[in-house]
């Protein structure tokens, strides 16, 4: 087992690895800007290294600064949580080199799925169900129409670099096709530096849900069931849920059962999401994450298994604590995203919070890294913390969750609350019956009403 793990992240996911590196007597380095030195993960990590001014790039992205940070401290792993360097793979082949244990799956492996088109080839030779479409870049307009009369119109132009939902574009006939796709070429050049786009059908009401898989880097693969994710703005999740309101167990069963075995054979190491959109009781692959997400808790609750515990196990060489046949699911479990934004604008928020006060009860958890008299930086994304709950079942879930959201009190700025309460009543968000584009017809609705 690792000495001392040095956590190259800040906000809620560092305190939530450092709590995990507690539970298992790991001594614990926390990086962190300028703009971090009052975060609580740095307050609590038994060492803290200061590696940059606030932005970014000369922070947590900074790999020197991160690989000094552990060679000074004597750190023998690095979780990277998620962002920042989580899915570098130059990250990851670089902590290799100095003998230091990247808690992740190897460089190849992050940069197979970092590439769009590549991952998409992995997936469908895995057995991975895709979406249809070109089997690989599309540069000319006279292919590009090939594969779209092929498949039907409406289809996605997709960045095969792309992330964080750029440099997408959607053509519903063949007159939209060469503006489509040479925008998305452009942009894709422009945000990535890389132009190569692909072609695939677009799906006009599917669901996101994902499965959490994890490999044991020798062979072993296992699931631990869904997440749906369709609750989003701007392809930012804002609600997840485990299970989905949409799967029974038999389908649970068979597409977890493909991930497993896909995550198997690949030799993968650690935690992965391998996400779809779902419509019509078909799964349609669209991409690998090779990281912990931000919406794992949702899966630990309806688990009771520690996923970062098992990340570390893994990294360590001491392999999975469960079998497939261990992992059972309890209950329904919601996670809400709580933003420093107005909750309907969504214009960032930052500055200090003067009262912070978190709900409790059975079946509540909390995972946020600010407190009462904060200062919220103004650099970095506006989570500020998640408020997961736990029920015997869905309705016991939504029971619960609308109470917790009452109990929460965070003072000084604005935050995304409101929101919660407000989709907690809501008759389709209490049916389960949503897909990908439900809370942006929402909140363009209630904007007009306003
Ligand atoms: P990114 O890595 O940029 O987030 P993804 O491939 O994960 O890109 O897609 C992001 C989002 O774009 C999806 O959650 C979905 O909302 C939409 N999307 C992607 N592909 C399709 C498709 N084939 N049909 C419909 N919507 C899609």
């Amino acid at each position: 087992m690792f000495q001392k793990i040095l956590i190259a992240n800040r906000g809620e996911i560092a305190l939530r690895v450092l709590r995990a590196c507690k539970e298992l007597g790991i001594q614990t380095v926390v990086v962190h800007s300028t703009a971090d030195a009052d975060a609580m993960h740095v307050r609590l990590a038994d060492e803290s290294v200061c590696i940059g001014p606030p932005p970014s790039r000369d922070s947590y992205l900074n790999i020197h600064q991160i690989v000094a940070a552990c060679e000074i401290t004597g750190a023998d792993a690095v979780h990277p949580g998620y962002g920042f360097l989580s899915e570098n793979a130059k990250f990851a082949d670089i902590l290799a080199a100095h003998n230091i244990t990247f808690i992740g799956p190897s460089g190849d492996h992050i940069r197979v799925m970092g590439d769009k088109i590549e991952a998409k080839r992995t997936a469908k030779r895995l057995g991975i169900p895709v979406v249809p479409g070109s089997e690989g870049a599309v540069t000319d307009e006279k292919e590009a129409k090939r594969v779209a009369a092929e498949i039907g119109y409406p289809v996605i132009i997709k960045a095969s670099a792309g992330g964080g939902g750029r440099g997408m574009k959607v053509a519903h006939s063949e007159d939209d096709l060469e503006v489509a796709l040479a925008t998305a070429r452009s942009e894709a050049g422009a945000a990535f530096g890389d132009d190569a786009v692909y072609i695939e059908k677009y799906l006009e009401k599917p669901r996101h849900i994902e499965l959490q898989v994890f490999g044991d880097g020798a062979g072993k693969g296992v699931h631990f069931g869904e997440r749906d994710c369709s609750l989003q703005r701007r392809h930012q999740k804002v609600w997840e849920e485990a299970n989905s309101p949409a799967l029974n167990t038999e389908a649970r069963a068979r597409i977890g059962g493909i991930c497993a075995n896909a995550v198997a054979d690949l030799g993968y190491s650690g935690a992965g999401t391998v996400e779809f959109l779902y419509e019509n009781g078909e799964f349609y692959f669209i991409e690998m994450n090779t990281r912990l997400q931000v919406e794992h808790p949702v899966t630990e609750a309806i688990t009771g298994i520690d996923l970062v515990h098992e990340q570390i196990r893994v990294a360590s060489g001491g392999g999975l604590s469960v079998t497939q046949d261990d992992i059972k699911f309890n209950g329904h479990a919601i996670e809400c995203r709580i933003n420093a934004e107005d909750a309907r604008t969504f214009v960032p928020s930052p500055g200090t919070i003067t009262h912070f006060h978190t709900p409790g009860g059975l079946g509540i958890r909390v995972d946020s890294g600010v407190y009462s008299g904060y200062r919220i930086p103004p650099y970095y994304d506006s989570l500020i913390g998640k408020l997961i709950v736990h029920g015997r079942n869905r309705v016991e879930c939504m029971m619960r969750l609308r109470r917790a959201l009452d109990e929460f009190v965070v003072d000084g700025i604005n935050t995304t609350l409101p929101l919660f309460r407000d989709l907690v009543g809501n008759p389709d968000i209490a049916n389960g019956d949503y897909d990908i584009h439900w809370l942006e017809k929402y909140l363009a609705a209630e904007a007009a009403t306003h």
